[in-house]
């Protein structure tokens, strides 16, 4: 499994109180030179009862409660002050303002959230078995809820919620591409790289870390092969429908893995209905609501690129071209234009991008959401059905519903939730990260 190009990470995993690299302290708030000097020994060290070399990260008092309920996040603010002189990536332990151990934690200066913890347990060593561990158990959760019977495609390792914070692994046939969101994932990216080759014998790692969430962790953008070749067309064979997957190109990883079993569902509601699916990208919803016997299906984009791969899928499907139309259009605007064109459908399908990646976003997203909601109402014909998502992690579920019981409030219709949704289990939510959940949607029918 070692490859000896790919060096392992030397992050130092234990206090060790002789490593003169970690002498120095530096105080979260201020880092210029005379700070480090004045806070060198201040009292508070003593309280923690940490000797001077000691790397880690200390705590404000009363700061640790949301880890030790094992949410895996350390905000700056919650930090008192770093012990030593650490690199971007680095683990190390989290402590208590009294010196008490709590995580081993990956440490980024670059992002608000200062560390992501690895592990609670102090005995545990940060190592390549470390990681072995966690990808085999991920792979074995997939395995026993037999999430792979369905689909060739499928999300391997969910990052916090599969314990591997920042990690993304999406499998797509036999390629796998990995993400990396933090400077912990990307420290041992190498490392993850070689056990998924070992355990998965994939033909191609491809990686993806070009999110714009890199950004936010002051990670540069990186997107390219990490292991073997690349097939010239890679594929997912879903419930039986066919998409094609653009890794180096596509969005996200190059398909939304998430919304398979919400797909599926679309399917069984589609019978002789016109359907709008706006955001439709590569036309997941569409396809499954063609094969479900529906009478046409709008779908809107505003990908070109997207909406040629969603016509080579309905082609490669075998699915009646004559029931399709596509439009390369923004759906804020596309949605004005068919209610002053007097259109109506039976059901309708709204899937937007991210309006909201953090809660500091969750008022302006959640007047998108209102807009494009209420419009959508308004085309609705009584009795119809309108799935609506988001998938924003700023947005919780109980503020989704809010915003879509104003928006049918405000385009005067009665709604009832039929169903409750979210990501396919491939998915899973760490009970103690919520924010795992990303994915919510409503089924809504309206009055008739
Ligand atoms: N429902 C899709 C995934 C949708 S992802 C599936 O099941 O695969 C969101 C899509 O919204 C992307 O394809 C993106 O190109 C598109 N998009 C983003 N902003 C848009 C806008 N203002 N108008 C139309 N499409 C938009």
């Amino acid at each position: 499994m070692t490859n000896p190009k790919n060096k392992s990470p030397s992050t130092p995993h234990r206090p060790s109180q002789g490593n003169r690299d970690f002498r120095s302290r530096i105080k979260r708030e201020d880092k210029s030179r005379d700070s480090q000097k004045a806070i060198q020994h201040t009292p508070l060290q003593q309280r923690a009862g940490l000797p001077n070399a000691q790397p880690g990260i200390i705590l404000k008092t009363g700061r640790e409660k949301s880890l030790l309920r094992r949410h895996p996040w350390i905000f700056s603010g919650a930090i008192e002050c770093i012990n030593g002189m650490p690199s971007n990536g680095d683990t190390l332990p989290v402590f208590s303002d009294q010196g008490k151990f709590i995580a081993w934690a990956a440490y980024n200066s670059g992002s608000q959230i200062t560390a992501r913890a690895w592990s609670w347990n102090e005995k545990e060593i940060i190592n390549a078995e470390f990681f072995r561990g966690r990808i085999e158990c991920a792979i074995a959760l997939r395995r026993d809820f037999h999430l792979t019977d369905t689909s060739t495609g499928m999300r391997l390792i969910h990052a916090e919620s599969d314990g591997l914070p920042g990690l993304i692994v999406d499998q797509y046939g036999d390629v796998l591409v990995m993400q990396m969101g933090s400077a912990g994932a990307e420290r041992w990216r190498d490392t993850c790289a070689d056990i998924l080759q070992e355990l998965c014998n994939p033909a191609c790692i491809y990686e993806r870390s070009d999110s714009d969430s890199r950004a936010l962790e002051g990670l540069e953008l990186r997107n390219g092969i990490l292991r073997g070749a690349l097939p010239e067309s890679v594929e997912v064979i879903e419930n039986g429908l066919r998409f094609k997957v653009d890794v180096a190109e596509g969005q996200k990883t190059g398909f939304y893995l998430d919304q398979r079993d919400n797909r599926a569902l679309t399917e069984s509601l589609a019978r002789d209905k016109d359907v709008l699916n706006c955001f439709c990208y590569s036309g997941g919803f569409s396809l499954y609501a063609l094969r479900g016997g529906a009478k046409s299906v709008l779908s809107i984009d505003a990908s070109g690129d997207a909406l040629h791969i969603a016509e080579d899928n309905l082609a490669s499907n075998g699915l009646d071209a004559a029931r399709a139309e596509w439009l390369e259009a923004d759906v804020f605007l596309a949605l004005r234009k068919l209610r002053d064109q007097g259109r109506s459908f039976d059901l309708i399908i709204l899937d937007p991008p991210k309006f909201a990646p953090t809660a500091a976003f969750a008022e302006k997203a959640a007047r998108g959401y209102k807009d494009i909601n209420l419009l959508a109402f308004k085309l609705l014909r009584p009795g119809g059905v309108l799935a609506t998502y988001s998938c924003s992690g700023g947005i919780s579920e109980d503020l989704f519903q809010k915003i879509i019981a104003g928006a049918a409030l405000d385009a005067g219709v009665d709604a009832q939730i039929v169903h409750h949704l979210h990501a396919t289990a491939d998915h899973p939510v760490l009970l103690s990260f919520p924010e795992g959940a990303y994915l919510k949607g409503l089924v809504l029918r309206i009055g008739s």
